[in-house]
């Protein structure tokens, strides 16, 4: 057989590697998982972990893998052929993975395991599997078991119809206009514009409510009527509120039903509201902890958010004549009052990050905390412009200890999907069949512009964040210790906390001095100077408070709509609540953002989007025990390095992250750390009418009490 998707010896063929391969590789690995999954759920099959593994994981990992190397080229290397063989399998696959985590036999056999004859890592991979197959309603039976597999069925109905709803009400939307309106607006915006309009047979420029032409609007046309056009179209996307041609989009009805469904869901499950049932797989316990936790941290914010917009307030009066700003009218603000205080240009940052010198800067850091060597190494790739490299560890005595390898493709090219990811090719596992300890491997994936006239690349400070930040997944992945496969690196974490290590490493990126190693003019190979660091870290809190609580409010409203809520109800009115509790900025009342509350209605953060707050809380207070430990020189200390690597990263998946950053931190989170670094240290209340700030109607909430206590959630 010269299948190279089939050859499972070590690292994939990616150099080998066809379309015409992908639909035979597929066929025979679908069979053999089918094969296993039948041989261990026979009556016949002994309900023990490693048996079951040795079958069943075995055939499944081959499975995953090969599809892990078909779609990673679907994403890297995409041509019209490989596309067309990867979505012709696409639909087997998925459905096998569904059937999988469905079966009832499989179940039946895992319950029949005897957690007493597993390692605790073994009965850490054991219970998330029994947990899920649960969630997955394993546990009903009868009309209620179809019942929930119908409700599944409609929710996914449901929020696909959601999204095209807010997909085709932006794309509805178009404005043409002239040329003295969109006054203000950077060259490139303009050239799109009327290359647009041009395309429809239209006069002017076509503006739209899509990302890269309505958010340069909202910052810099100098037009207010033109802004509140579009600031209207925009935030009654999907709902009744929008013209009447555009009333088709409404998503009203879909909310009130998604809503309905998720809460029938959580009582069959045998809990009270779709809350509890979020985050029984998430590290936060639940609901009530969530609410308290975004409550404190809106309290700590929200003078920091009323000094920012008493600052927008006195420049719009001061320097602008604009003395009651409207909704439309704060993000040009923000924009003009930012150019006016820390004018500096992306691109005189740029020529300070050559790609290898910031690589070889962010390797140096990772190897000096982490007591581990990276080595250029050599693999099969897809492109020319790919590296690989091993990740070892020194042995007493010299010898060096493979802990993992990891490829990374840098450069942004024609045929690779946009942003940026860390994925993985094999999970470390002590394997069940040979007995053998595999080691991990990961694709690091960004999309960087390629240098020119024979320079090195040069990234900008988010690109260098970006890298840094896929990095701390690769770290989490590569260095973990753990032998069983399921609760190895990544793998089990908690997804609120899985963010913890990839964002911790986004704080070197603000460490002067890390960073100022990592810089050399791309012409003079000087330093970065250090006035100009300093204006990007000012830059970086401007209005952070506004924007926590911003986020906060989304957070609040979600979480609370799928607690204290009746689906039955219009959600409005909750809306407004958590607006008079937390915003700073009122919007208008026709306003209607949760109709295109995507991550919530139609992404799978239906009371999860406390998670980005909350990851972000974890790993800035991670990085503070790097901050209280400097060496006197300003630099990170390997002691608490290594005590972060053991407690966090090599601990993975196999024991709650709340337990890995108590093991760390020796104490509960904080959200100190987080403020901090966000320029939001406590205001000092020299000015006793600086008392008067906080405008929090907490008498508008339901009490605590009525929301379910920590400890009483769980299925009934
Ligand atoms: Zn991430």
């Amino acid at each position: 057989m010269n299948n190279p998707l089939l050859d499972f010896t070590d690292l994939p063929l990616f150099d080998q590697i066809k379309p015409e391969h992908v639909a035979p590789a597929m066929d025979s690995l679908l069979a053999q998982s089918e094969a296993a999954l039948a041989r261990v759920s026979g009556a016949d099959f002994p309900p023990r972990w490693t048996e079951i593994s040795a079958v069943l994981d075995v055939a499944t990992e081959r499975l995953g893998r090969a599809w892990s190397a078909v779609s990673h080229l679907n994403n890297v290397a995409d041509t019209p052929e490989l596309r067309a063989a990867f979505n012709a399998a696409l639909p087997r696959i998925t459905d096998f993975w569904t059937r999988l985590g469905a079966d009832e036999r499989l179940y039946a056999k895992y319950k029949a395991i005897d957690p007493s004859t597993l390692n605790p890592e073994q009965q850490q991979a054991l219970r998330l599997a029994l947990r899920s197959f649960v969630l997955g309603g394993a546990e009903l039976s009868g009309p209620d078991k179809e019942r929930f597999a119908s409700i599944q069925e409609r929710q996914a109905e449901l929020s696909q119809k959601f999204s095209e709803n807010v997909l085709d009400a932006t794309d509805h939307f178009a404005y043409y206009a002239n040329a003295s309106e969109i006054e203000g607006l950077p060259q490139d915006v303009i050239q799109a514009a009327r290359a647009a309009a041009q395309q429809d047979g239209r006069e002017g420029y076509k503006l739209t409510l899509k990302m890269p032409c309505y958010l340069p609007v909202m910052q810099f046309a100098r037009s207010g009527e033109l802004r509140q056009r579009l600031y209207r179209a925009y935030v009654t996307r999907a709902s009744e509120q929008a013209g009447e041609e555009a009333v088709q989009f409404d998503n009203s009805a879909v909310i009130r039903e998604l809503l309905a469904l998720r809460q029938e869901e959580a009582r069959l499950l045998g809990y009270r509201n779709f809350g509890e049932v979020s985050v029984v797989p998430k590290m936060a316990q639940s609901p009530q902890q969530v609410l308290t936790f975004l409550r404190d941290l809106a309290v700590r914010a929200r003078p920091h958010a009323e000094r920012d917009v008493a600052e927008l307030r006195a420049f719009a009066s001061e320097r602008l004549q604009l003395h009651d700003p409207q909704p439309w009218d704060w993000p040009y603000l923000s924009e003009r009052l930012k150019e006016e205080r820390y004018a500096f240009s992306e691109q005189e940052v740029k020529a300070y990050f050559t790609a290898p010198r910031v690589l070889a800067g962010l390797f140096r850091i990772v190897e000096t905390l982490f007591e581990v060597r990276i080595q250029p190494d050599t693999a099969p790739t897809w492109h020319p412009g790919v590296s690989f490299y091993r990740i070892e560890r020194s042995l007493p005595g010299g010898a060096a200890q493979l802990l993992g390898q990891f490829y990374l493709d840098q450069p942004a090219r024609q045929g690779k999907r946009g942003g940026a990811w860390m994925d993985d090719v094999r999970s470390r596992w002590l394997r069940p069949d040979s007995g053998t300890l595999q080691t991990p491997v990961a694709h690091l994936v960004c999309n960087f512009a390629e240098g020119v006239d024979g320079q090195p690349a040069l990234l900008t400070h988010d690109d260098v964040i970006t890298l840094f930040h896929e990095f701390g997944h690769g770290l989490h992945h590569l260095l973990t210790q753990v032998n069983e496969r399921d609760v190895a690196g990544i793998s089990g974490v908690e997804w609120d906390a899985v963010e913890l290590p990839s964002q911790f490493m986004e704080n070197f990126c603000w460490e002067w001095n890390v960073l100022c190693d990592m810089t050399a003019h791309v012409q003079t190979g000087q330093a970065m100077p250090r006035a100009l660091f300093d204006k990007m870290l000012a830059a970086r809190n401007f209005q952070s408070g506004m924007q926590t609580l911003r986020q906060i409010e989304f957070a609040l409203f979600d979480m609370l709509l799928h607690t204290d809520h009746e689906p039955e109800q219009d959600f409005l009115p909750l809306l407004d609540l958590v607006r008079a509790e937390v915003a700073v900025l009122q919007p208008p009342a026709w306003s209607r953002s949760a109709h295109s509350f995507s991550h919530i209605f139609a992404g799978g953060y239906a009371a999860g989007y406390y998670s980005y707050k909350w990851a972000e809380v974890l790993s800035a207070d991670a990085y503070a025990a790097f901050e209280e430990t400097l060496s006197a020189q300003g630099l990170p200390s390997p002691q608490t390095g290594r005590k972060y690597r053991q407690a966090i990263l090599e601990a993975g998946g196999s024991r709650p992250a709340i337990e890995s950053f108590k093991a760390f931190r020796g104490r509960e989170p904080s959200l100190d750390a987080l403020l901090r670094h966000q320029g939001m240290a406590p205001i000092e209340l020299a000015d006793p009418h600086n008392r008067e700030a906080p405008n929090v109607h907490r008498s508008n909430w339901a009490p605590a009490g009525k929301l379910p206590a920590a400890d009483s959630a769980g299925p009934a």
